[in-house]
């Protein structure tokens, strides 16, 4: 089994701290700035069953500039190459009209958009729900997923709905 899948979201979310846990060495730069990871990078994640290449993508947002542009669009084009897509958001942050950009994008999507709501451990349990009822609203998604990138929270559980659809 084997498959690509690209990780998008709004800059900060934490798409390379997810990468780099997963491949479990330093592919992707992390910083609290944003639009550190200006390429896409990939990362391969092996086990004895399935091999998962994945991309990260420069921070997705609405392009204020012709340059911005053609980084929006060299981005948006990784996703027409990918078996699934994961969309990253923040449960630290509500939802904001750069989610709903890349929503709008997503919408379109061919394949697979899983929502990966990131930052789980900045919430209380309780206000999950609603953050989930919220982003279903704007879109049907393949799956749902609450992980915490930095404590670990889930990822395996995320690594293994991944390997099952390849
Ligand atoms: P990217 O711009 O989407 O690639 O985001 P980064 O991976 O660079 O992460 C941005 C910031 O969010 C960094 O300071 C990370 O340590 C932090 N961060 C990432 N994931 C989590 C998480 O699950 N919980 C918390 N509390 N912080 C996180
Ligand atoms: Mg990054």
């Amino acid at each position: 089994k084997s498959g690509f899948v690209a990780i998008i979201g709004r800059p900060n979310v934490g798409k390379s701290t997810l990468l780099n846990r997963i491949v479990k060495q330093k592919i992707a730069i992390m910083s609290d700035k944003a639009q550190t990871t200006r390429n896409k990078i990939q990362g391969v994640y092996t086990t004895p069953d399935a091999q998962i290449v994945f991309i990260d993508t420069p921070g997705i947002h609405k392009p204020k500039h012709r340059l911005g542009d053609f980084m929006v669009e060299t981005a948006y084009s990784a996703l027409r190459e990918v078996d699934a897509t994961l969309f990253m958001v923040s449960a630290e942050q509500p939802r904001g009209r750069g989610d709903d950009f890349i929503i709008e994008r997503l919408k379109k999507s061919e394949t697979p958009v899983y929502l990966i709501i990131n930052k789980i451990d900045t919430i209380h349990p309780d206000k999950l729900f609603g953050i989930i009822e919220d982003y279903q609203s704007q879109m049907d998604f393949a799956e749902i997923v609450p992980i915490s990138a930095t404590e670990g929270n889930n990822v395996d559980k995320l690594l293994t709905i991944l390997e099952s659809k390849m």
